[in-house]
């Protein structure tokens, strides 16, 4: 048993912080979080005077196949499946040094995240805990078939989304819209499946409790997704032929069906504002911002291994991300929100992990200073527990093993 003291702890349920609390934790589970005293006198004591424990970060939208200096298409050729699992290895233990305990793999090739998933979890290497979606489902030629999962019609559909959960996938990830990224795919504002086809992904996922992402830039494909009872609609861009549009009456619907929206809010948002001219980027964040105001289900997802012209989103940038959400208007407590209990929520493992509470699993990070007050002391991380193992203290470069 282990007590875990702290100026302050925050339990993850909207503004619940307990002062001088107290965290026990046996072995990979959380037995009791409460104020001076809750725990007992039981186990070795770990004193955090002046820092704050929260639970584990989440980011719902990882690529760990991908660093964004290589261009997707051509990686694809040029390394082999060996060697790009090493690359998700490394770019799984950047993410944890960043304080994310639990990330949600939006796509890749090979069913290598599942690889990845199994490796963290017997504890052969060092990461946060996985939720994988394997191959995104998207039309022959569409947004992202490099990762091999196209499909054009019902039977299809049907086939590539069993052969996923069959390998165990842990989710399912379909391309509503184009996007950017893949040369002669059809661009962001063209709809690749209708609403029906979208409802056989919801209907093979629900077969095995599972949940659907869809990636949906254009308005239609955000209509469609929530009309097909998709669980999260990511980077809900409200693209149409002429550009960003935002929706007002679109973006009440998202609010009114209680769909989670990610809307892959990152780090390297300033630089690609930069290189990219304000223009998009600024109607972007205001789309956020008024997706926030109507009482859309944010969360935090950064789209890490993805990046636009060579801007390199790297997967341990995630408080960067959350910074822009301060940006759109977001306080601290909503960002610590939408990045812990709602994420995991939208994940589907918000019954494990997400918050501190008895019986989840010990997930949780410590910082110096006070999040709640300043969000960048969330880049402090003196303590990172994923399931109770202690992975790394006073920063990234003393990790060396998850086991024992
Ligand atoms: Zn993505």
């Amino acid at each position: 048993m282990r007590i875990i003291r702290a100026a302050k702890v925050l339990t993850g349920r909207p503004g619940e912080v307990i002062e001088e609390g107290e965290v026990l934790i046996d072995g990979s589970k959380i037995v009791s979080v409460g104020p001076p005293g809750s725990a007992g006198g039981e186990g070795e004591v770990v004193e955090l005077p002046g820092h704050t424990v929260l639970p584990g970060l989440v980011d719902a939208h990882v690529h760990l196949g991908f660093d964004a200096k290589v261009d997707p298409v051509t990686r694809r050729s040029a390394e082999s499946d060996r060697h790009l699992l090493l690359r998700m290895a490394e770019n799984a233990r950047k993410l944890l040094s960043a304080g994310v305990t639990t990330a949600r793999d939006l796509g890749g090739r090979g069913f290598l995240d599942l690889a990845l998933r199994d490796a963290i979890e017997e504890g052969l290497t060092v990461g946060p805990h996985l939720v994988a979606a394997t191959r995104p489902i998207t039309v022959t030629g569409g947004h992202c078939w490099y990762m091999g999962g196209e499909a054009d019609d019902e039977p299809a559909i049907r086939r590539v989304a069993r052969e996923n959960l069959r390998a165990g996938a842990d989710c399912l990830k379909v391309m509503a819209s184009g996007g950017q990224m893949t040369p002669g795919a059809p661009p962001s504002w063209v709809p690749q499946y209708s609403t029906e086809q979208l409802r056989v992904v919801v209907e093979e996922a629900a077969t095995r409790g599972k949940g659907v992402a869809a990636h949906a830039h254009a308005s239609a494909s955000i209509r469609s997704s929530v009309e097909a009872g998709v669980t999260t609609i990511e980077h809900c861009t409200f693209f149409t032929p002429s550009g960003h549009q935002y929706d007002a009456k679109l973006a009440d619907l998202v609010a009114d069906s209680g769909t989670y929206v990610c809307p892959t809010v990152h780090g390297v948002f300033w630089r690609m504002r930069e290189v990219h001219g304000p223009e998009m980027l600024d109607k972007w964040l205001h789309g956020v911002a008024s997706m926030r105001e109507v009482g859309v289900r944010l969360i935090a997802g950064t789209d890490a291994g993805f990046g636009l012209a060579g801007i390199d989103n790297r997967t341990d940038g995630f408080v960067g991300g959350l910074e822009v959400f301060a940006m759109a208007g977001h306080t601290n407590a909503e960002i610590i929100e939408l990045a812990t209990v709602r994420a995991a929520d939208a994940c589907g493992v918000g019954t494990l992990t997400g918050s501190l509470e008895a019986g989840k699993r010990a997930d949780l990070i410590a910082v110096a200073g006070d999040p709640l007050k300043r969000l960048s002391d969330l880049r402090n991380l003196a303590l990172v527990l994923v399931s109770g193992r202690s992975v790394t203290q006073a920063g990234v470069d003393t990790v060396t093993s998850s086991v024992g």
